[in-house]
């Protein structure tokens, strides 16, 4: 056996996005003891950048030591017990998830559905909660990044409040890469991941909770079923000043690396961040159009950070990505559940999301589907992307 070395690539997929050099340095610094106060000071620090990045102040905002996925099922485990009732927005595959973790909570899930590339409908979701006044909570994913689409966060969170109910949202892809603002909107608990706009190694799951959701907790009848996501234990090791009781081993050079991605959104700006998003997302787009691409999802709803283009009539999407990977290094996601074999998806995430990436996609991509034999438009393509950074 020999040490690993990971080929160069171009990470535009839907996370893991390429991470900043910066970020792997830290990584890379000595490993200390988990209680040493120079960590229990590192963990402060990395709870006041993650209620900058969240836009609240909410107490109870820390990364959890796992995925996502982890911070998806610490919120349901946490606000749910068994009998309760749960309105679960469906437009993708992560709202699909949320289902299944409120069912194994025990507790019954209301599925509002949307079509797969459209945005959750807050007509339909008011119909939901008048029809379920016992429901205890909302939940919705903010940017599905199966499907490549935004929701109306703020709609869907007012609408929570009015009438009475947790609100619950999926920040994964959306943290860092477009505007959310927990506090602002009403939003109850949020989790998001280290791996997509943070641009930060995978393996950490950022989760904010109002002190709303954060006395739910506290007055459950029940034990929540998972120890190791059960928010009263990890409160206490997390928790604030310097007595911290021992918990789990937190991932202590992970979390260099998320202190370093937040310091590098600190210094860049929220607004700054969401913006560059915003501009490198519209020149890829002009170029994809310019090949005659088609996006799936309509302009008000498209994700800056995450754009699901529709696979020509005729064309092995398998190969196109293969041949992107082999002769340019590049990776770009496959569809996702229903949409498998119908789109790519190419992410524009976090340190990935720049201008010298837009031209290397769209001009690898001309490449293999040229070299394929699809009927695409050549030589427009980085023009047009050029052309929309002229005007900025
Ligand atoms: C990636 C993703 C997750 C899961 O995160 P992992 O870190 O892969 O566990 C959940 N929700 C959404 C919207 C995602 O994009």
């Amino acid at each position: 056996m020999q040490s690993f070395h990971p080929p160069q690539r171009t990470l535009m997929g839907p996370g893991p996005s390429d991470v900043n050099p910066r970020i792997l340095q830290a990584m890379s610094r000595p490993t200390i003891g988990h209680l040493d106060p120079s960590f229990i000071q590192l963990m402060d620090e990395i709870k006041s950048l993650l209620q900058f990045a969240f836009k609240t102040t909410n107490a109870l905002t820390l990364p959890l030591s796992a995925p996502g996925s982890a911070g998806m099922e610490a919120v349901f485990v946490n606000l749910l017990e068994p009998g309760d009732k749960a309105i679960v927005c469906q437009n993708g595959v992560f709202g699909g998830r949320m289902k299944d973790n409120v069912e194994r909570c025990g507790a019954t899930a209301i599925l509002v559905q949307d079509a797969w590339g459209a945005p959750v409908n807050p007509n339909k979701v008011e119909a939901a909660l008048r029809e379920h006044p016992d429901a205890r909570l909302l939940a919705f994913v903010h940017a599905e990044t199966s499907t490549g689409v935004r929701s109306d966060a703020q709609s869907l969170a007012a609408l929570a409040a009015r009438h009475g109910v947790l609100c619950v949202m999926d920040a994964v892809t959306s943290l860092g890469g477009m505007e959310v603002e927990i506090d602002l909107w009403g939003v109850d608990a949020v989790y998001s991941g280290s791996q997509k706009c943070l641009s930060c190694a995978p393996g950490l799951s950022p989760v904010s909770f109002s002190p709303r959701a954060a006395e739910r907790i506290r007055a459950r009848r029940t034990k929540v079923q998972s120890w190791f996501l059960d928010m009263n234990l990890i409160m206490d090791y997390w928790g604030s000043g310097t007595r911290r009781s021992y918990h789990h081993t937190a991932p202590v050079n992970a979390l260099y690396g998320l202190h370093e991605a937040l310091c590098i959104l600190a210094e860049e700006g929220l607004g700054a961040a969401w913006e560059r998003h915003r501009l490198h997302h519209e020149a890829l787009v002009s170029g994809l159009e310019a090949m005659g691409l088609a996006l799936h999802v309509a302009p008000d709803w498209r994700l800056p950070q995450l754009n699901a283009v529709m696979v020509p009539e005729g064309v092995d999407e398998a190969m196109i990505r293969a041949s992107l990977l082999r002769d340019h290094g590049l990776e770009i996601g496959a569809g996702l559940g229903a949409m498998a074999g119908k789109i790519w998806r190419i992410g524009l995430m976090g340190h990935a999301c720049n201008r010298r990436n837009v031209l290397l996609c769209l001009a690898a991509l001309e490449d293999s589907l040229a070299s394929a034999g699809a009927a695409i438009q050549t030589g427009l393509a980085l023009s047009a992307a050029h052309a929309r950074y002229a005007q900025s």
